[in-house]
This record gives C-alpha cells, structure tokens and sequence, in this order.
C-alpha cells in the first residue's frame, strides 16, 4: 500500500507527504496512521506582491491539487480494501473554532513542519504558505519525526507584528504549547469574519503568512 500511496505522490513533486500514528486521537484504535499532505499555495505570496484577493487565489487554486490527490488516494485504498476516513477541514463550532482532527497537529507529529508563532504550520520548504490535508487509515506505515521544537529564530516578530489586530502573543510554541498562547484565535476570527457580506467568505487575511522569511521565493 505504501508504494502505491507513495506513487500518487510521485506525480505532485511539489507537495509534501508524511505519515503519523494518531495514538494520540479519538479516532485511534479505528484508524491507526494519518498521511498528511501539504499543498504549496498557488501564488507563494511575499510582502512585495501580497493582495487578499490574490492570496484567496492561491487558497483556491492548492484546494483544487488536494481535492485532485484526495480522489486519487481514495481510489487507491478503496480498491485495496483498506478502510480509511476524511476528517472535516470545517469547525464543528463557531465557538470554539476547532476541527475534530487537528491536520496541524498530524503535521507536526509527522515531521512535516512546526507551529510558527503566527498560529501555523511553517514547513522548511515553503514556509506557512501551504494548504493541509489529512486522511486517516487503517494500516501502520513508517512514520516520520514529531517535530517538537519551533525553528522561528527567538527575535522573530514580523508575523506579529505585522497583524493589524493584534492577535499573535509573540510566544514561542512547543509541542505542549496551547493553541490560546499563540493567538486569540476568536479576534482573528471575528475580524475575518466582518468581511462575510463584501466578500461572501471571510477574509483570507495572510499577512502573517506572507512575512515569514521562510519558503520565500520558493
Ligand atoms: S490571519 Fe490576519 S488577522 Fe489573523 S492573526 Fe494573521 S494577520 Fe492577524
Ligand atoms: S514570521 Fe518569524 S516568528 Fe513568524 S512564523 Fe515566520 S519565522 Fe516564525
């Protein structure tokens, strides 16, 4: 099965893959691994050429890869008889702002990046600006390393300091770290949010993103 899911990726050299046991979720024992996926956004934003509405762009257009190695994947396990399952990307609560599977959370036990101190994923390769995706299985793979320290230098603030709310601490994350230390995860919600009537979605807000040194022109 690991060739095979390893194959499908073979044909996105772009994206970045790892696998993670989830003996740490609610879905483990019926699932026992995650693959995690990270899709490069379509635009790799900087400072200089950021616009929102280019940024929504590259959301919309690494959303298209995923949904096209998604398909793949499920057909792959499908005809190998292996059960699998696609957590949610949605927030069951509006309150709470929280996914039933953390793909976040996957990618830093599968080695794929840490948590930066703008509340994201920041990946060597490409910095935050990508797209996860998860898909839960029922089948043991080789896992990568859980990466449990941040790789932000310790004076780096420019992802908070650029925030127009002011909604990143500045803390830096470790694995034990709560996602509220980082971020009031409801301010950059509800400021995002204000935009549902202009823009019929909330803000795609990446400044945070689009400062971070790492992935830069890439
Ligand atoms: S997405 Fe925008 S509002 Fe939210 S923390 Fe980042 S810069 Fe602030
Ligand atoms: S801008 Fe600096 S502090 Fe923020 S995530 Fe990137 S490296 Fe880390």
């Amino acid at each position: 099965m690991l060739g095979q899911l390893t194959e499908i990726f073979s044909r996105y050299p772009q994206v970045l893959f790892g696998f993670t046991s989830i003996d740490y979720s609610t879905f483990f024992p019926e699932y026992c691994s995650a693959l995690v996926f990270a899709v490069p956004y379509g635009g790799q934003l900087t400072l200089r050429n950021y616009t929102e509405a280019g940024f929504e762009q590259g959301i919309v257009e690494a959303r298209a890869v995923l949904e096209e190695i998604v398909a793949q994947l499920e057909q792959a396990l499908t005809e190998s008889g292996i059960n699998y399952f696609i957590p949610p990307v949605a927030q069951s609560s509006e309150t709470e702002l929280v996914a039933p599977f953390s793909f976040k959370y996957a990618a830093v036990n599968a080695g794929l990046g840490w948590i930066g101190k703008n509340d994201v994923v920041i990946t060597e390769k490409y910095g935050p600006r990508v797209r996860l995706s998860a898909i839960l299985i029922d089948a043991e793979f080789p896992y990568g390393e859980r990466v449990e320290q941040s790789r932000c230098p310790e004076e780096c603030r420019l992802c908070v300091d650029i925030c127009p709310h002011g909604a990143l601490t500045g803390r830096q994350w470790d694995i034990h770290s709560q996602r509220r230390e980082l971020i009031d995860y409801q301010l950059c919600n509800q400021k995002r949010s204000l935009f549902i009537k202009s823009h019929g979605r909330k803000n795609a807000c990446g400044l945070c993103l689009a400062v971070c040194p790492f992935g830069q022109g890439k």
